[in-house]
């Protein structure tokens, strides 16, 4: 027999499947893998339900169907002031799980070298990897998380083809300023790069900061592709609707790469999609509004009780540094401790980096996109295991 489990089946089982599955093994409050307690808007639902009840249940147009298209692009200018033609540079996903291996598998040539910031959303480099790209990493420190500019400069070259770019950005929940954004954009100009922009989190910043794109940067409208998810804008993360912008020629090879991943998605929740992308303003400044509350809960909870917290700029996510607790082990270590002695499950950070090899293991993170009564028992919980 052939060793089936080489390349990609030799990779891990993904860290939020193992920590929900431990999770739920040990009943604990889960603020390990990112999904809100919130049901989501009711007009979201309701238009994909009336869909499925009464819709046309058949294969949509595999670029998306036109009203959730149009309204990504109505959202782009609402938001952004980009003007974006719907039908040749808007793409429908089964979520952007799927858009980020459409674009990375569309367009990485084998020896292609693509430029990633660590810390790292899991599926990106097994996918660089399988599409042939050599991934060029750039690490973040603690706690500020500042565009590290020298490194990220030697990280660009000749091969280089792609940056992939994740702003707000998880597991650390940093902001990527105008001024960051602005020096990745002449990267990307000078040495003739794309850039692939995971800006799931689009919608989901505080204290008064609002996104920018980097799409929106001058030189960078026909080198970026912008990648959104309905899971995340609005909380029904098992829906796996993602999409996807980019300029026509940009937009091809992406697409071709999507007709025979998954060709389209169900049409339901594309309705339920463009329903959402029309929600008015006040819609979105009370997502988040209501989720800086939610972290500030979480956060102070967790400070109260002894852990260093790593400020959280967006996302659904805070980082904490465990060692003030006394606790010596690994990340990984201290998040099965705190799911078997304390009933709570965070994730650790270090899954976050290539092999982990020099990954800073003592930074755990938590998710605060939970009932006040979810993220409250986890504080409670973690109080009394560490006051013992
Ligand atoms: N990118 C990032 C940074 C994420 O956190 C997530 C979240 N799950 C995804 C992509 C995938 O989004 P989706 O659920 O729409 O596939
Ligand atoms: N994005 C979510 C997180 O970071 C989880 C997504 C997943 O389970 N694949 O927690």
């Amino acid at each position: 027999m052939k060793n089936a489990n080489l390349g990609i089946s030799a990779l891990g089982t993904t860290v939020f499947e193992v920590m929900s599955t431990l999770a739920r093994e040990h009943s604990s409050v889960n603020l390990g893998q990112g999904f809100p307690d919130d049901k989501g808007p009711i007009e979201v639902r309701r238009a994909a339900a009336d869909y499925l009840v009464e819709g046309h249940n058949q294969y949509p147009p595999m670029m998306g169907v036109a009203e959730l298209r149009q309204a990504v692009a109505e959202h782009a200018r609402r938001f952004y002031g980009l003007d974006v033609d719907w039908q040749r540079e808007v793409l429908v996903t089964s979520g952007a799980t799927e858009a980020l291996a459409d674009c990375l598998f569309g367009l990485i040539e084998p020896g292609d070298e693509v430029v990633l910031l660590e810390p790292l959303y899991d599926s990106y480099l097994p996918i660089v990897r399988r599409a042939g790209g050599i991934p060029k990493l750039v690490r973040l420190e603690p706690p500020h998380w500042r565009l590290p500019r020298e490194a990220l400069a030697a990280a660009f070259g000749p091969k280089t083809k792609l940056i992939l770019l994740n702003t707000p950005m998880n597991p650390c929940s940093k902001v990527f300023d105008a001024d960051e954004l602005g020096f990745v954009a002449e990267l990307c100009i000078q040495h003739d790069v794309f850039a692939v922009c995971d800006e799931v989190y689009e919608h989901i910043l505080f204290d008064g900061q609002r996104h920018i794109p980097l799409m929106t940067l001058p030189g960078m409208r026909e080198r970026s592709v912008r990648i959104g998810s309905a899971g995340k804008t609005f909380s029904v993360t098992g829906w796996k609707v993602g999409y996807v912008t980019a300029a026509p020629d940009l937009m091809k090879p992406i697409a071709k790469t999507h007709q025979f991943m998954t060709f389209t998605t169900p049409p339901n929740l594309q309705v339920g999609a463009a329903t959402g992308l029309r929600l008015p303003d006040s819609y979105y400044e009370s997502l988040a509004g209501e989720l800086q509350r939610k972290r500030d809960r979480l956060a102070d909870g967790l400070a109260r009780i002894g852990f260093a917290v790593v400020p959280a700029a967006g996302t659904y996510f805070v980082t904490t540094d465990f060692r003030p607790l006394g606790f010596n082990g690994t990340d990984e270590e201290f998040c099965r401790h705190i799911t078997e002695m304390a009933g709570v499950t965070a994730v650790p950070v270090s899954a976050f980096y290539d092999g982990a090899a020099g990954a800073p293991r003592h930074f755990v993170r938590f998710c605060f996109c939970k009932h006040d009564e979810t993220l409250d028992a986890a504080i409670e919980r973690l109080a009394r295991h560490f006051r013992r």
